[in-house]
Order: structure tokens, then C-alpha cells, then sequence
């Protein structure tokens, strides 16, 4: 087994993984909320997940992922635990049942994990199947004392649990800062303190999602859920716990009181965060309104305002999307993604993506050369160097970025010896095939599929359309013309070479 270092936010430091089984690996991840569609930010945290996922595998581990559906719980201020149900809230404005919002939004989740690439967990629970569980955790965090009942309502007491544990462990806060950085508790004087956060939710008689518990007719609130349900499926105490940046401060501090408020030890060894998309520097979300979908990346189009169909796809006008200078592959974005290490901010723009898929059309184009080149007897490089370098980079916190250099130098590689300025041997070249395979395609999920089939016909007949457009312009001596439409397809990637037998193109 490769000896694998992690970024631990909890110790804040890189640090050898060990799991608690040494062969096995239980790791959860803080799925979507299911009130709209998700946006290209919360991709890029379940993109980054995804890596690590597969990475683990590669390595020899047996994972169990869990990364949960949140469809109940999760309030419009999550912070202050305060508004209206977010599920709820969709399902009053639609006139539709919850569950109804939840499969609609599912359906669309489901198809862009499936655009990206991006494997399906090995078990993803929904909040609203785990109720009695949630429940039974909440009456042990009340048996334990951290937790007291007002009319119907259960709230975490924070102050006592922090007389007795570091409430601040995973942000690195202080209780003494988080008090005095909070709001007034405006309106929730049933809370004892003003961090306190509900664990169960007495409803409102117009409130839709309802269950019986102990303490009334109400709703499990937001942050028990995870806790609840890591632990049914990875135990007390397990191994990666992960989500986005975003989640330190509330709700992964608030699920590791709950654990620890129930069962007196802590619930993960290694707590792994994602960091933001951004869009024009500023953080990439819903409440924000500052999203697009993938969808609407992938196809370059805007998607329809509350559209009643079943996926996103469907749902796309046939208008161009203000943002975007062109449709995207879903694999583009993915390497995209993949440039920038998952805890360094990724800004999103055309420049950059547009960069990125020259990258990623450089680095597939000689994933095709390396099955045409022929061995020599002597090889000018050391490839088993190159892909021990891979692996040291993958071993270094999933670093993608340090990873894709190198197969930029295995791509370079590749070139010259197809220019016969170098050469491989054959054992080599098999070699990089393996390297192409398993980091290309197992490790940063990219397929191959994408580059032909369909699309690549439609280009044919796309340039076999522009080339006799631009023939016809030199016939007539319209050389400005022809000129024009060489230069603006050379921007584009595309080089045309003027023959006897008339113009070619290919890709740069
Ligand atoms: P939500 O549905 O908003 O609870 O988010 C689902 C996941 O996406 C969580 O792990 C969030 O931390 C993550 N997320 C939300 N916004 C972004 C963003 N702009 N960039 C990266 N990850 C995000
Ligand atoms: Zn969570």
C-alpha cells in the first residue's frame, strides 16, 4: 500500500493515512440539498470527492462511501438555524409535495454526476428515511445531559458541552470569539444559549414535513442528520469525513458536538474540505444567485426559469448562455477542475477554461499517438520514474495539479519519439500506456469516448463545410476573406495546411 498524506483539518497539518481497518476505508461525504438544481461549485466539491474515492480504490483499498441527500432539516439561515424549510419552501411555492421536489431535483443531480463521470457512492441515505435514528441519537445527547426540550423543541446546550470538550476543535475558534461573533438570538429566547442549534424542531401547523417523536410533532434539524447516519453505516468512530469549506464553522463543528455529546468519543480521524468555485472572486451559491448549472456550461445555453420537466436537459432554451463563449465538455471541465488543487480556490472563467481544454485536447490527443508510435531498441527517458513522480503526487494530499504536469512530460515524450527525434523501447511505451490508463482514465475519471463517436463526426462535417466556404472565397480572389476564416479557426485550435489536393485541417 502507497503511504498516503492527507491535509487534516482537524490537526491542520498533512498527515499519514492510517484507517482504522487496515484494509478498509469508510469515508462520508455532506451531499447536496435537493432544492434546486446543483450548480457547478457544489460539482466541484463532489468532483474533488470523487478523486479521492477512486484514488483509495486504486490503491488497494476496499471503500465504503456514504454521501447522503439532505431532503429534510435545512433551514433558510443555516447559520442561525432560523426561516423556512428549504425543501418546504420550494414545495409551498410549487404547489408540489416535498418528496415530489426532492425526485425532481434527484433526477437532475443524478444525470450530471453521471455527465461528470463522477461514480455513484456506495450508499447515499436520505435525512427523511433515517428519522428514528436521528430521534434515538437525540434522546442519548439529552440521557447525556448536552441537550434539553422547550415546548416540543430539542436544542443542543453548546455552552455545557464546552465546559467539558473543545466545541472550536475543527474551525480552530474559540467559544469565547464564536459568542461574541453571533447574532442576538432574535426571536429563539427558548434557547438557553445563543449557539445552541436545534437537533429536533417542533412544526408549525402549516409546516408540511412532519413526524412523531417523543417531544411532539416536528422535524429533525439539520446538522443530525450526518451524524446520524455516518454512524449507522460507518460506526462511532470512522475514518474521512468530508465536504466543502463552507460546512467548518456550523455544520461539521455541530456534527462533531453530536457525536461526541452522545457517544464521548470523536466520530473521524480525518476531516478532508473542499474549497470554493468562485466567480469573479466572490463564493459561487445558491442564497448568492450567483450560479449557472452544468448543464448550461456543458451546451452553452440557458436553462428555462422553473421548468417543469423531468431533468435539466430537458429544460434548456435554445439561447445562448450570457456567460459562456461556448459549450464545454463535461471532460474539460472536469481536468478543470483537476488543475487546481481542491483546497486552493478555483475561479471560474472563459480564459481558463478555454486554456484547460487546450491542455486536455493536447494531453488526449497523444493518449491516440502513444498506440501509433514504434519501440526502438533504447529508450531516451526514465518513464518508471515518471510514474513513481505520479504517485508521489497523488500520495501528497491528492495533489491533481502536480500529477497533470507530469503527464504533460509524459505527452512531450510521447511527441518526440512520434517525430522520431527520441526514442522508447517497448516495455516503455507499454509502461505509459499503463500510466495513461490508470491516471487518465481510473484516477482523474476521464473517458475517451468523448473525443469520437458523434461529435467528432459532426466536426468533420462542420470543417468540410467551412473549408469549402473558404475555397469558394479564394476562387472568387476574396483573399481577405479566406484569410480571416484561417486566422479566427488558428484562435479556435484548429490549423488548416493549404495542399495540392486542396486544404486540411487538424486539430493544434
Ligand atoms: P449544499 O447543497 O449547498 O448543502 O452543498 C453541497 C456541497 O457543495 C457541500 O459540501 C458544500 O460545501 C459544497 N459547495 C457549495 N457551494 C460550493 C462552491 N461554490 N464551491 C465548492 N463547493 C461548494
Ligand atoms: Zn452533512
Amino acid at each position: 500500500m502507497q503511504a498516503l498524506y492527507i491535509h487534516n483539518t482537524l490537526t491542520r497539518k498533512k498527515e499519514l493515512f492510517k484507517p482504522i481497518n487496515p484494509e478498509v476505508v469508510g469515508m462520508y461525504v455532506c451531499g447536496p440539498t435537493l432544492y434546486s438544481d446543483v450548480h457547478i461549485g457544489n460539482c466541484r466539491t463532489f468532483t474533488s470527492f470523487d478523486i479521492m474515492y477512486r484514488y483509495l480504490q486504486h490503491i488497494g483499498y476496499k471503500v465504503r462511501y456514504v454521501r447522503n441527500i439532505t431532503d429534510v432539516g435545512h433551514l433558510e439561515d443555516e447559520v442561525a438555524g432560523t426561516g423556512e424549510d428549504r425543501i418546504g419552501k420550494q414545495a409551498r411555492l410549487k404547489k408540489l409535495e416535498p418528496m415530489e421536489i426532492v425526485q425532481r431535483y434527484a433526477f437532475g443531480f443524478r444525470e450530471v454526476m453521471g455527465l461528470l463521470n463522477i461514480l455513484p457512492p456506495s450508499i447515499e441515505p436520505l435525512a427523511s428515511g433515517h428519522i428514528i435514528e436521528q430521534i434515538e441519537m437525540t434522546q442519548q445527547i439529552i440521557a447525556q445531559g448536552y441537550a434539553y426540550v422547550h415546548e416540543g423543541n430539542v436544542y443542543f446546550d453548546v455552552e455545557k458541552f464546552a465546559q467539558k470538550h473543545n466545541y472550536g476543535i475543527l474551525s480552530g475558534r474559540n467559544l469565547e470569539d464564536q459568542l461574541n461573533n453571533t447574532r442576538d438570538l432574535d426571536g429563539q429566547e427558548e434557547k438557553r444559549g445563543r449557539l445552541d442549534f436545534a437537533l429536533w424542531k417542533k412544526a408549525k401547523p402549516e409546516h408540511l414535513m412532519r413526524w412523531n417523536s417523543p417531544w411532539g410533532e416536528g422535524f429533525p434539524g439539520w446538522h443530525i442528520e450526518c451524524s446520524a447516519m455516518s454512524q449507522k453505516y460507518l460506526g462511532q468512530t470512522f475514518d474521512i469525513h468530508g465536504g466543502g469549506m463552507d460546512l467548518i464553522p456550523t455544520h461539521h463543528t455541530n456534527e462533531i458536538a453530536q457525536s461526541v455529546g452522545c457517544c464521548t468519543h470523536a466520530p473521524v480521524n480525518y476531516w478532508i474540505h473542499t474549497n470554493m468555485l468562485t466567480l469573479n472572486g466572490q463564493k459561487m451559491s445558491r442564497s448568492l444567485g450567483n450560479v449557472f448549472l452544468p448543464v448550461e456550461l456543458f451546451t452553452g445555453m440557458k436553462l428555462a426559469a422553473n421548468s417543469p420537466s423531468a431533468t435539466p436537459s430537458q429544460a434548456l432554451l435554445a439561447e445562448k448562455h450570457p456567460l459562456f463563449d461556448k459549450a464545454y465538455n463535461p471532460m474539460v471541465v472536469r481536468f478543470f477542475m483537476m488543475q487546481t488543487h481542491y483546497a486552493s480556490t478555483l475561479d471560474f472563467s472563459n480564459d481558463a477554461l478555454q486554456a484547460s481544454e487546450k491542455g486536455f485536447n493536447r494531453l488526449m490527443e497523444s493518449y491516440n499517438t502513444l498506440y501509433k508510435i514504434t519501440p526502438e531498441k533504447t529508450s531516451s527517458f526514465d518513464i518508471k520514474k515518471i510514474q513513481e513522480d505520479c504517485y508521489a503526487a497523488m500520495n501528497d494530499d491528492f495533489n491533481t495539479p502536480v500529477l497533470i504536469s507530469h503527464l504533460f512530460e509524459c505527452a512531450r515524450i510521447i511527441n518526440l519519439v512520434n517525430d522520431k527525434k527520441e526514442t522508447l523501447t517497448e516495455p516503455d511505451i507499454d509502461l505509459l500506456k499503463k500510466i495513461y490508463q490508470n491516471f487518465i482514465e481510473g484516477i482523474m475519471g476521464i473517458t475517451r469516448e468523448e473525443q469520437s463517436g458523434k461529435s467528432a463526426e459532426a466536426l468533420n462535417g462542420v470543417m468540410n463545410l467551412v473549408l469549402n466556404l473558404r475555397k469558394k472565397a479564394k476562387d472568387n480572389k476574396d483573399y481577405a476573406t479566406s484569410d480571416e476564416i484561417r486566422n479566427k479557426l488558428q484562435d479556435a485550435g484548429i490549423q488548416i495546411k493549404d495542399g495540392k489536393e486542396g486544404a486540411a485541417w487538424a486539430m493544434l
